[in-house]
């Protein structure tokens, strides 16, 4: 039991040091970055499971976030899961809760949430970048001027290159129109 701890303590560590080096290679950074629950930052709907059950993240996603808050890059929620007493007590339970600037609410519509989020913390959606796994929300949030990457197998560290990539490109373009 001590060891696998360990491993895991190893592999966290690994991890937050590849995100450290994708986020040091990134010549503008987001000042926020907001993610989404379910098949995002965990493989499954919490509106399976109840308060009690013991939640689980994608292998990776611990770490990309300890990296992100260690450089103090912001980040926040937008989750439209109808469960959202359970999503607040995963949140707690893995001991994630209070990385997150804007607190846990769900909206019908993720327009709607980006919108809280923006008058909540005043960040521009231009330099927001956001991670979820459904191509509708995708669509509605990039609409808005939001950096957004599909992720297809979860928060990993492929998708938070592409997305400060994304980012990073995006921004030196709308630098250079003018
Ligand atoms: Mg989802």
């Amino acid at each position: 039991m001590a060891e696998q701890r360990e491993e895991e303590m190893e592999e966290l560590q690994k991890v937050k040091s590849e995100a450290a080096q994708i986020i040091n290679g990134c010549p503008i950074l987001p000042l926020l970055i907001v993610f989404d629950l379910d098949y995002t930052l965990w493989p499954f709907f919490c509106e399976c499971y109840d308060e009690d059950d013991m939640p689980w993240l994608y292998p990776q996603a611990r770490g990309i976030l300890c990296a992100l808050k260690d450089r103090g890059i912001e980040m926040a929620i937008a989750s439209r899961s109808p469960a959202s007493d359970v999503a607040k007590a995963f949140l707690a339970k893995l001991g994630i809760e209070s990385m997150f600037v804007a607190q846990l609410e769900c909206w019908t519509h993720k327009t709607e949430h980006f919108q809280r989020i923006h008058d909540r913390t005043g960040t521009q959606f231009d330099l927001m970048l956001f991670f979820d796994d459904e191509n509708r929300n995708i669509e509605a949030i990039t609409k808005m001027g939001v950096t957004c990457i599909l992720v297809n197998r979860g928060l990993n560290l492929e998708a938070l290159r592409q997305g400060l990539t994304n980012f990073s490109q995006k921004s030196l373009g709308m630098n250079g129109k003018d």
